[in-house]
């Protein structure tokens, strides 16, 4: 038999889709569960995104596009994507369209590293489970920086400068930010900036796909810092924003790197799909209300899930600024029920209880003294919302142990 090879057989995954596996055949033996799983919006694409899909596939758009994506999206996206960072000047030519978000996380790190020479990759911890899979499968060092419950699950400065030295090639940050819901400041962010000067090799690719899901004041890049545009590649997409996660469309703009990212596209996907790229034409450029609607959703849920979680026995939650998850401290239930950790809490909790969450080391290693936690996915109903914390809460109750 021939072997698979080392790279392929170390790939990480992304275990929300494991856990959703899990739940899935749960629900099929006709469990009742209520989901806090998956990381995307309940919402369907709005209409008139619909419409503009349906009037390119009528119009016969059938074909490929140039790798970069059609001239119209990239023209529309760059003004767009410059119109939310302060009025950067993004030109249609910094702009390349991609199959998600997603390809350029790995686009990202095999145009910044080389493989096996010791290049490093400093990315957050917890963070997107992406990051470290493709940092490693492309062979390059992955360097976690440590996200901090009382810093709002923000990164010391402090602490990213001890990390950088003279193998640090890209630095990814993500804000607002995948699974806690933490968000960087402006001066959280100009300080990095302002650390970053010092290290010109470094790269950063910021990961921006939650950009319009902050609830409190204006979004704020770090490529609006000085200095900071031609190094950093700005990552956002269609997913999040219009509840198109199914239809693949992402974007990213960096002058420098948008030739590279095209001629990567040209050797996996060709282009994105060329009907999902005038429906996000349409996005971008038609009415907002359809996105400015769900993201009230979005913050009314977190109000009532943080508030919820807040009075579950051993629970505590803090508010999160922005995307739509919660990460609540579940250290001290764990020690009421007698869960060794997080995951075999989150264990009893989809088998006993009925309610899918995933856990912290879902995330990456559980960072040094920052106890136990949880990832709820709050894209659910306020129904579900309700009866799932509940559940959660009697659950506690039901098997607290006596002596605790
Ligand atoms: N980055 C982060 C932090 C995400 O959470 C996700 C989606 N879960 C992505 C990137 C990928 O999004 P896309 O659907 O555009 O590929």
């Amino acid at each position: 038999m021939p072997e698979i090879s080392r790279r392929a057989s170390s790939l990480g995954t992304e275990n929300a889709f494991v856990v959703l596996a899990e739940v899935n055949a749960l629900a099929r033996q006709g469990k009742d569960i209520v989901s806090f799983c998956i990381g995307q919006p309940d919402f369907p694409a709005p209409d008139n995104v619909q419409e503009a899909a349906i009037r390119a596939i009528k119009g016969g758009k059938h074909g490929y596009t140039p790798s970069a994506g059609i001239d119209e999206l990239r023209q529309a996206a760059a003004q767009y994507l410059g119109r939310m960072r302060g009025g950067l000047p993004i030109r249609a030519e910094d702009v390349v369209v991609g199959a998600g978000a997603k390809p350029f996380i790995a686009y990202a790190i095999l145009s910044g590293t080389d493989h096996g020479a010791g290049d490093e990759v400093i990315y957050p911890n917890p963070g997107f489970p992406i990051y470290e899979s493709q940092i490693l499968a492309h062979g390059a060092k992955p360097v976690p920086i440590h996200l901090h419950e009382n810093r709002n699950f923000s990164f010391d400065p402090a602490e990213l400068e001890k990390l950088l030295n003279k193998k640090t090639r890209l630095l990814i940050l993500n804000y607002p930010h995948n699974p806690t819901g933490g968000c960087l400041t402006r001066s959280e962010l100009q300080q990095i900036a302002e650390i970053l000067k010092k290290h010109p090799q470094v790269w950063v690719y910021a990961d921006e796909i939650y950009s319009r899901l902050v609830f409190q004041g204006d979004f704020f890049s770090i490529a609006q810092a000085p200095g900071m545009y031609e190094r950093t590649i700005i990552s956002d997409g269609a997913s999040k924003t219009w509840a198109m996660t199914g239809w693949r469309i992402g974007f990213t703009a960096s002058p420098k790197l948008a030739p590279v990212f095209t001629r990567w596209i040209t050797n996996t996907d060709s282009c994105a799909s060329q009907i999902s790229q005038w429906a996000a034409l349409e996005a971008v450029t038609g009415p907002q209300e359809a996105a400015a609607a769900m993201k009230n959703s979005f913050l009314e849920r977190r109000n009532l899930i943080v508030g919820l979680l807040n009075e579950v026995p051993g629970v505590r939650c803090q508010v999160p600024g922005g995307a739509f998850y919660v990460w609540p401290n579940v250290t001290e239930a764990c020690r009421r029920i007698g869960a060794a950790d997080s995951e075999e809490f989150r264990k009893r909790l989809l088998h006993e209880a009925g309610v899918a969450v995933l856990a912290d080391i879902h995330f990456g290693t559980r960072v040094p003294g920052e106890g136990q936690h949880l990832r709820f996915s709050y894209a659910a109903s306020n129904q579900a919302i309700e009866a799932g914390v509940q559940r959660m809460a009697d659950f506690i109750r039901k098997n607290t142990k006596k002596a605790a």
